[in-house]
């Protein structure tokens, strides 16, 4: 296999990595009309926990909706199979990439009777910016692309055509020496980034953008709030943030289930507060892995066991 991945499961099979392959024809792949997940799963005492699984689970559904998309497959099924495919491989932790899609029968934009399909495929997923950036934080730049408004594409549902305005704000930034893009909402608000959501401390205070501002409703970003306001943080979750509060944030970081919490130290030319990880994202980030690692017993409610 050319990653790290021996099955996968599709349309209620484990094929084969080599094997697990559709047709060029598949609508999914002209129209973008696809939806999916990316959840962890994370290596504790008590073996491979995948983190909020079942909020993943219940996005993946919702993400259907405005598609009139009809998985086939109950929840249930989808677990099992995600449980069986980091069991059998053996996996402490992974990464795992759960995608819905119209296939192939017709090529019109209208899916008509195109059926839907459904694979999972897990793997193992290191630090997605990168080991150095949870330490010290990440030069991100703000995109001369906007992010798609919610009212010209729902921007709530994890749909895979939406990635491509991620991918032109993710490497916009990389061709101009950053790790990361900042996009702003058509507003000119601060939306999120091309793969995560954004949080702002300022005088001992979180914000992050509300949700109406064009945002996918991270589940990190609920965990943050969570923790956040359990260590006693007033938490403001429903606000815009204009592009300049960025440079005179105190602090400034990232959430998503691939990045994690990752500090934000510098905005285009403008240094976020001293330039390097601000003491309150280092007390959330370090809150956020502890719970996730299972140093702690808080919140076994967001874990499900793939041993259990
Ligand atoms: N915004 C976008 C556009 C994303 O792709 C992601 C990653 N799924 C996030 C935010 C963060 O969401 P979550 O915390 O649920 O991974």
């Amino acid at each position: 296999a050319e990653m790290d991945v021996d099955t996968i499961w599709m349309d209620g099979e484990y094929v084969d990595w080599e094997d697990a392959q559709i047709h060029v024809l598949t609508h999914g792949l002209h129209y973008g009309t696809g939806v999916f997940e990316g959840a962890r799963c994370y290596d504790t005492e008590n073996g491979p926990a995948i983190f909020r699984w079942d909020e993943h689970v219940e996005r993946l559904y919702e993400s259907c909706k405005p598609y009139e998309m009809e998985i086939d497959h109950e929840p249930a099924e989808i677990t099992e199979a995600t449980k069986t495919l980091i069991a059998e491989q053996d996996l402490a932790s992974c990464y795992i990439r759960p995608i819905v899609y119209y296939g192939y029968k017709s090529l019109g934009v209208s899916p008509g009777d195109c059926p839907t399909r459904t694979a999972i495929a897990c793997w193992p997923w290191g630090t997605y910016l990168g080991e150095d950036a949870l330490e010290n934080g990440i030069k991100v730049k703000i995109s001369s692309w906007r992010k798609h408004s919610s009212s010209q594409i729902p921007t709530n549902a994890k749909t895979t055509g939406l990635y491509v305005n991620s991918l032109l704000a993710g490497e916009e930034a990389r061709r101009n020496g950053f790790r990361e893009a900042i996009v702003l909402n058509k507003e000119g608000n601060v939306a999120e980034g091309p793969g995560e959501n954004i949080f702002l401390v300022r005088d001992g205070e979180l914000y992050t953008p509300g949700l109406s501002e064009s945002i996918l409703d991270g589940i990190t970003r609920d965990t943050v709030i969570t923790l956040a306001e359990e260590l006693g943080y007033e938490v403001h979750d429903n606000v815009s943030i204009s592009r300049g509060e960025l440079n005179t944030a105190d602090e400034l970081f990232f959430t998503g289930s691939a990045a994690e919490v990752t500090p934000i130290r510098q905005v285009d030319n403008v240094e976020i507060g001293d330039g390097s990880r601000g003491p309150i994202t280092e007390e959330i980030q370090q809150r956020f892995f502890d719970v996730v690692n299972r140093r702690t017993d808080d919140h076994e409610e967001w874990f499900d066991y793939v041993d259990a």
